[in-house]
């Protein structure tokens, strides 16, 4: 930073602000290119299980960015950027396209289908022709609805609560599961609680992770378990990386988790091979015998 430019009480420049600068136009140039090249930005897995003997129930799609240099940025750096040029459009859609392909190609090889989860962004949510872009993808790919569930957060009822609430009921409309991501960490209301037409709420990792040792955490995260319930939701915790978690989640009623305990975000390759297994790793630690400790 030059002194000069700070004489007035604001500074305009400074070599920090630049290099930020720099950074998010080589994202957002990173991007555009990424979205027409096949193969930089692909999907991760990460399968949800019942707590209770370990099935999984849904594969939650992460996205993953490897540049043609071979690095790979993760989605806390380049989503928010995404979001905020409006590329998160293109690419969202992309995500459900490609996420419906591998339905598609389990349901093809014949495996039990578990669903996949699809986060999307309020932006693009809020997106002109978002419940025809799930249409579209659902059609093109011929995948029950059912099979396809949505990751809204609470975000997406803070500008505009009535419009965003008609447009869950249109997606519900399609048939596809909805579910409230990071819950907890938002502002909606308890009134926008019961009234969105909701299939499942996710626990936050940060409740999870100090439910162990903070009694304010265990009492949120049951809390939030007895009113989902009262609320005929389903509940998954995520982020659960320890026993002891699973203890305190068990004890809560939680019906599903989801961590680095269970599995950690795999290919769609190494996934196939879990649906494909006799006794997935999930089962062996939650399944009947397991539970008997
Ligand atoms: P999220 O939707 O809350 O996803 C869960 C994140 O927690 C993932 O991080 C996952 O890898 C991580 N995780 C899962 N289990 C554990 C665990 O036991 N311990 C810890 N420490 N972490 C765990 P990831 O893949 O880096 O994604 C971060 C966030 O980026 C996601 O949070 C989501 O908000 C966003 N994101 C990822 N993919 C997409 C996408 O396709 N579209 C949109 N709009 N957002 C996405
Ligand atoms: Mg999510
Ligand atoms: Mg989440
Ligand atoms: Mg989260």
């Amino acid at each position: 930073a030059s002194k000069e430019a700070g004489r007035g009480g604001y500074r305009f420049y400074t070599p920090d602000l630049n290099q930020r600068a720099m950074d998010r136009l080589n994202i957002e140039n990173g991007l555009r290119r990424a979205l027409d090249n096949e193969g930089e930005l692909i999907l991760e897995y990460q399968p949800q299980v019942e707590l209770n003997g370990g099935r999984m129930v849904s594969a939650e799609a992460l996205l993953r960015w490897k540049t043609p240099e071979g690095t790979v940025i993760s989605p806390g750096r380049f989503i928010p950027i995404a979001e905020e040029t409006g590329l998160i459009v293109p690419i969202g859609e992309k995500v459900l396209r490609n996420a419906c392909a591998t339905l598609a190609r389990w349901r093809a090889a014949g495996l039990p289908l578990p669903r996949i989860a699809v986060n999307i962004a309020a932006p693009q949510f809020e997106s002109r022709n978002f419940g025809d872009t799930v249409a579209r993808a659902l059609a093109d790919y011929n995948v029950p609805p059912d099979r396809l569930e949505l990751e809204l957060t609470e975000s997406v009822i803070v500008r505009d609560a009535e419009s965003a609430l008609r447009e869950m009921a249109r997606l519900k409309e399609l048939g596809v599961s909805i579910a409230l991501d990071d819950f907890g960490t938002g502002y909606s209301s308890l009134s926008y609680l019961s009234r969105m037409p909701i299939d499942l709420v996710k626990i936050d990792r940060a409740f999870v992770m100090r439910s162990t040792d903070d009694d304010n955490a265990r009492t949120i995260v049951r809390s939030i378990v007895a009113l989902s319930h009262a609320l005929r939701h389903k509940v998954v915790a995520e982020g659960v990386e320890t026993r002891a978690q699973l203890t305190q989640l068990r004890r809560a009623g939680c019906d599903y988790v989801q961590g680095f305990l269970l599995a950690r975000p795999m290919s769609e390759a190494a996934l196939t091979a879990w649906l494909s297994s006799e006794v997935t790793p999930a089962e062996a630690l939650l399944g009947d015998k397991a539970n008997e400790w």
